[in-house]
């Protein structure tokens, strides 16, 4: 009788060891959810906080970026949408032309930032165009950014000088320059498939045409790149 009485008190005091076991068990269970559970709340919190302040810095930057860009004349180039389009020369008729459209491009290059370029001296349309934008006969470079005309080489350097530069370009396209185009092959331009680089054709009579297609020397604009 005695042993199976202490047998039982065994019994129920490893039971009772046992539920201790479970129910601490259970209580650290419960710590640890809790405790993970504050966890999460907290860097939900903090992604929302931090989601939080980026909307305001970037509503910031839009308000500034703005404000910045009505600072210059309204003037749309032809397809510069929300781009850049940039009249340059490659030709170094004159030196100074031709340095400060390199300067211009070596600006664009170092923002690293995708532009439409348009040669002038590789058609005349380009410099019709730049003329009529403008309202005078204007040399290069001249620098137009989301339909905004920004000036040439000096307002362009001063502007990179102050940082303005930078903000005017926020929110262009990075450099698909540095990819080469399928069109062609980051020159800009194409052999006139009509004339085939001649810039004439012989019509019906016989006689010599200007061909439509092309430009003067004979070569079509790449959509893509101008
Ligand atoms: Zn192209
Ligand atoms: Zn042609």
């Amino acid at each position: 009788m005695e042993r199976s009485v202490k047998k039982l008190k065994l019994i129920t005091s490893v039971e009772t060891l046992k539920q201790a076991i479970v129910l601490h068990k259970s209580n650290l269970d419960r710590t640890i959810i809790h405790q993970r559970d504050e966890r999460l709340a907290e860097t939900s919190d903090n992604e929302e906080f931090r989601t939080r302040t980026t909307l305001e810095d970037s509503d910031d930057q839009e308000l500034h970026l703005e404000e910045l860009l009505s600072e210059f004349e309204e003037n749309c180039a032809a397809r510069g949408g929300d781009s850049i389009v940039f009249y340059t020369t490659s030709i170094g008729g004159v030196r100074k032309t031709f340095e400060d459209c390199r300067k211009v491009r070596f600006l664009l290059e170092n923002h690293k930032v995708s532009f439409r370029e348009r040669d002038i001296s590789m058609n005349c349309e380009f410099k019709e165009e730049l003329w009529k934008l403008l309202g005078k006969k204007v040399t290069p470079p001249r620098l137009f950014i989301k339909c905004r005309y920004i000036g040439g080489a000096e307002e362009v350097v001063a502007l990179n000088e102050n940082g303005k530069l930078k903000k005017l370009l926020e929110g262009i396209s990075s450099a698909v320059r540095s990819r080469r185009c399928d069109r062609c092959e980051n020159e800009r331009f194409l052999m006139c498939w009509n004339c085939n680089g001649r810039s004439r054709v012989v019509a019906e009579d016989g006689m010599w045409k200007r061909c439509k297609e092309c430009n003067e020397n004979g070569l079509v604009k790449c959509a893509l790149c101008t």
